[in-house]
């Protein structure tokens, strides 16, 4: 192993997309697969027995917390053996992180949510609307999502409501975030829409602009304080476009950059990303070293990607300047903007 291989680290939290297969077809999926004209490479998916081997790895490699989305992650094969061993070594080393279970609800019945509740999972479940969510999915299903919010609040599931927010939702926010939790949702993910896989093709009917980001986030807080709960926004948002950062008491924003530190992404036939974001495949789970592309994974890793236009701002120590991957997305460098904002 080379010197450079050697100052990889992994992130301690790991999210397995398991399959690449969606029974949706979401206009603002970020899957780097459903790209217009993807060059992305979709090897064999792998079965359970190599998921297992990939957990029983990654453990030992002082992984302690997983989570599960696809593509749809109910659509594997075995993904009940898949969980089953997850929690078994989690147990094991007595790690008590629940495994989180990200799904768009299609599937999920009352079976899968006893089989969820029985492996320590919590379900988080995709809303992105109400009235809209036929329009931004193309299933017809914002009632069974939140019956499977009813069912699962009663066995004492742990759910969380995962809303896109669009320029085509943003009108009904306030509605989808009440209803979500009305209807037994424990917390709200708020994700803002950005540009990234089938994403790209639909850029200028569903980017917010700074005004309805503020508009997302005063209304999101006013629900949860409503509520008296509680909820993050997922895709980070630079700290200077936020108006009054001090009034969001109840959602908690992220400014900095988790790919490659917080967390990092096995792909359905074991490719390494440093995001779900991030199109681009930095090594292999079974190769040894598994980080073949260390020089951009270390840019993540030590934050190396400072775009100029933040030289010299106080909070550029807390601050990443909205999402890396979108800046290399749109512009071909993780070191520029984030172009989806300034
Ligand atoms: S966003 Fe999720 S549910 Fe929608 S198409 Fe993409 S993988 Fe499927
Ligand atoms: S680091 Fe950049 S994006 Fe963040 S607050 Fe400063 S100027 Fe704005
Ligand atoms: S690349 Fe970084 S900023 Fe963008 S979504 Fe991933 S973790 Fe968030």
């Amino acid at each position: 192993m080379g010197a450079e291989a050697m100052t990889v680290r992994l992130p301690r939290s790991v999210a397995y997309e398991v399959t690449y297969r969606c029974n949706h077809r979401c206009l603002f999926c970020s899957c780097p697969w459903y790209a217009p004209e993807s060059r992305y490479h979709c090897g064999n998916e792998l079965d359970v027995e190599q998921w297992n081997r990939v957990t029983d790895l990654l453990i030992e490699k002082g992984v302690v917390s997983f989570s599960i989305s696809g593509g749809e992650a109910l659509m594997k094969e075995g993904l009940i053996d898949i969980l089953s061993h997850i929690h078994r070594r989690l147990d094991e080393h007595q790690l008590k992180s629940p495994i989180v279970l990200i799904s768009n609800g299609r599937l999920v019945n009352e079976q899968w949510l006893r089989a969820f509740h029985d492996l320590g999972v919590h379900l988080s479940m995709s809303l992105p609307g109400y009235s809209t969510f036929k329009f931004h999915t193309g299933v017809d299903n914002a009632d069974g999502v939140l019956e499977m919010f009813r069912q699962a609040k009663a066995i004492g599931l742990t759910t969380t409501a995962n809303i896109t927010v669009t320029k085509q939702n943003l009108h009904e926010l306030f509605e989808t975030a009440s209803i979500a939790l009305i209807n037994g949702a424990g917390s709200i993910l708020l994700n803002r829409f950005l540009p990234g896989g089938r994403g790209l093709s639909n850029i200028d009917q569903l980017l917010l602009s700074r005004q309805e980001i503020n508009e997302m986030l005063s209304v999101c807080e006013e629900v949860l304080a409503l509520a008296n709960r509680y909820g993050n926004v997922g895709t980070e948002i630079p700290l200077c476009v936020i108006d009054n950062p001090d009034s969001l008491r109840h959602l908690h924003v992220g400014y900095r950059c988790a790919a490659a530190k917080g967390f990092f992404v096995v792909d359905p036939s074991g490719q390494l990303r440093t995001c779900n974001h991030s199109p681009h495949v930095v090594g292999h789970v079974f190769s040894e070293p598994m980080i073949s592309d260390v020089q951009y994974w270390n840019m993540f890793q030590n934050s190396d990607f400072k775009p100029s236009v933040c030289k010299g701002c106080d909070d550029i120590l807390r601050c990443d300047c909205g999402c890396r991957e979108v800046a290399n997305i749109l512009c071909g460098d993780p070191t520029a903007a984030d172009n989806s904002i300034f």
